[in-house]
């Protein structure tokens, strides 16, 4: 890096810790940049800062907002009797993105993961349980991701919500549409085979 002038090497090493950015592409970015006219760097710049300063937690669902409670957990239109729990706020935006559910949403921040030291008092699952006092809440969709983590947290949440006389709900695994069934792993398809439904 010391090729480079001080303010470049500094913009190629902040780069470079983004993540699946490495020192090349780092290097790539940072010279687009230098290329861009310095209204367009001041943009860029601008929108980061703000991002970070402006956008925090929800108070009641944990996902990403600038105010507070969010504008799903404000909307009034919503289904307030079923919460989907999703581990990130990416995937909120998935679902919302297929326009299919209506009711509100709880990002846990994260999923059960002993390998990596993530027991439930990590994620946002106390919080969960708040929003169920007050009986609104009829259903949990647990729509967390179809791996070891997922499924273990899936499994917790029912074990601890359940008895609450909630209930809950776990999304269908199966088979992707268009997708061919001898391609399809076993995993994929064993849990096709648990999601099955009257037709
Ligand atoms: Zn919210």
């Amino acid at each position: 890096m010391l090729y480079y002038a001080e303010p470049v090497a500094k913009l190629i090493e902040e780069l470079g810790k983004l993540p699946g950015i490495g020192p090349k592409t780092a290097q790539r970015l940072a010279f687009y940049i230098l290329n861009t006219d310095p209204g367009e760097a001041r943009e860029l710049a601008r929108a980061i800062v703000n991002a970070r300063e402006q956008i925090r937690y929800c108070s009641v669902c944990s996902n990403l907002t600038d105010t507070d409670p969010c504008h799903t957990c404000q909307d009034e239109t919503r289904n307030r009797s079923v919460i989907c729990v999703v581990e990130e706020p990416r995937d909120v935006v998935a679902i919302e993105r297929t326009r299919e559910y209506k009711g509100l949403y709880h990002v846990l921040q994260g999923s059960i993961s002993p390998m990596e030291g993530i027991g439930p008092g990590d994620l946002k699952i106390k919080e969960l349980l708040t929003r169920l006092q007050g009986n609104t809440v009829q259903e949990i969709i647990v729509a967390t991701n179809p791996n070891i983590e997922g499924e273990a947290t899936a499994m917790y949440l029912a074990r601890l919500i359940k008895p609450l006389g909630v209930k809950v709900t776990r999304i269908a695994h199966g088979l992707p549409v268009g997708g061919d069934l001898e391609y399809a792993d076993e995993v994929t398809l064993s849990k096709a085979f648990e999601g099955r439904r009257e037709i």
